[in-house]
């Protein structure tokens, strides 16, 4: 594609707020006469439904968004291609297997990466949630196996440990859930925080709320000897890392303004502080004026305004809509065992009509994308 006219821009990544570029497209017109979407892969995983899925609740291939029949029925290029090198400056991508390819603008929806091996070392039996795409995949790979550690406490740590230990098995699991020192589920109130730590507890889910390290294939918890000399973490057959997402090193190589953490550092309009051609939003941006934590529900929210800023900007004028948080945010986790813990700000409350919304939820917005393609 080397000597191809530019396209006017290039979505890079299929995640949550491309998909909502994408229905805009589809509903209002492409604003552009070359786009193209780059990922990797024809679909999008769900992060939401991998707990229901560990727990039986739903096969492997649900919870995915269909990208590529998005793209196509917007009338725009798929390329099914990784991004792997950006060149703000000669406004270009390499990806792995294309070569380069050249925009005017370009928008970056990418996802966190794992940051699993470099913050608690190598082993064999470890598998870190991230990058999501292909985590199905990778658990599927480690069979049954009955003791389980989850490290990370945070709410994907949580749901993940709660669905390890309701998989449909004829033998008992033995599932402890290393936190990290910053404890479980820090971002947390109180009250949500004590009805999850009560709910681990009843589900005899051992609980650590220490740092994890792997020395020479062993799993410690900073020096506390009391924890360390647990039977069930000595003798975990696997290791499941949710340890938030970590910046791709290709932005930061590229020369595009990061934060300190290697996340491409965006404006209130989504726009790259160093490059004003280029847009990034969802868990690969940060965002310069206000804290936007890094969760679906945010990725999701910021699509709309993402595609209005987009359409501006190729007509010509300045972006104009911002994404703001609302103070707080729902967040359904799910126990795995038939009910959910609802959380908003401080209030919880578990209960078996939680659950039933989270899936009523989930499958809504998966549907919302359907049947924008059905007839395909
Ligand atoms: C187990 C688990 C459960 C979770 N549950 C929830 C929940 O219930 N609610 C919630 O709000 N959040 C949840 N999260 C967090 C949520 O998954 C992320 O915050 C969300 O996926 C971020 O969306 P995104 O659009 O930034 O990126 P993603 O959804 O990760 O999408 C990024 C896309 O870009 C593609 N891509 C990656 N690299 C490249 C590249 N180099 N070039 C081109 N394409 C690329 C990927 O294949 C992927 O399709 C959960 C996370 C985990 C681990």
């Amino acid at each position: 594609m080397k000597n191809e006219a530019p396209f006017d821009l290039i979505l890079l990544g299929g995640g949550h707020a491309h998909c909502a570029v994408l229905t805009d497209w589809i509903a209002n017109g492409v604003p552009a006469q070359r786009a193209a979407l780059v990922s990797p892969a024809p679909h999008l995983r769900y992060s939401g439904m991998v707990p229901g899925w560990i727990a039986g609740q739903y096969p492997a291939d649900a919870g995915l968004v269909d990208v590529r029949a998005l793209a196509l029925q917007a009338g725009i290029t798929f390329i099914e291609d990784r991004c792997i090198a950006i060149d703000p400056v000669a406004n270009a991508v390499m990806t792995e297997a294309s070569g380069v390819l050249r925009f005017a603008n370009c928008s970056i929806d990418t996802g966190g990466v794992g940051k699993a091996a470099k913050l608690l070392g190598d082993d064999a039996r470890l598998i870190d949630v991230r990058p999501i795409d292909g985590l199905v995949e990778r658990l599927e790979a480690a069979g049954s196996p009955e003791n389980v550690t989850v490290i990370g406490g945070g709410a994907g740590g949580v749901e993940l440990a709660f669905a390890l230990n309701n998989r449909p098995s004829d033998e008992p699991q033995a599932i402890a859930l290393i936190t990290g020192k910053a404890g479980l589920l820090p971002d947390f109130a109180r009250g949500p925080r004590e009805m999850v730590r009560r709910e681990l507890e009843m589900q005899e889910i051992a609980v650590f709320e220490s740092d994890a390290v792997l020395t020479d294939g062993t799993l410690q918890m900073g020096d506390d000897p009391q924890t360390s000399a647990d039977d069930p973490l000595k003798s975990a057959e696997i290791l499941v890392a949710s340890l938030g997402s970590g910046a791709p090193d290709w932005p930061a190589s590229g020369g595009l303004e990061v934060d300190e953490n290697g996340f491409i550092a965006v404006d209130k309009f989504q726009r790259s502080i160093s490059h004003s051609h280029i847009f990034a939003v969802g868990d690969v941006a940060s965002r310069q004026d206000i804290h936007v934590p890094r969760s679906g529900v945010h990725a999701v929210h910021a699509g709309p305004l993402l595609a209005a800023n987009l359409r501006l900007v190729l007509s010509g004028e300045e972006p104009r809509r911002s994404y703001r948080p609302r103070k707080f945010s729902l967040y359904i986790l799910s126990t795995a065992n038939e009910e959910a813990i609802a959380v908003y700000g401080p209030v919880a409350t578990k209960a078996e009509w939680a659950a039933d919304l989270k899936a009523w939820i989930d499958k809504r917005w998966l549907a919302s994308y359907a049947k924008l393609t059905q007839d395909m």
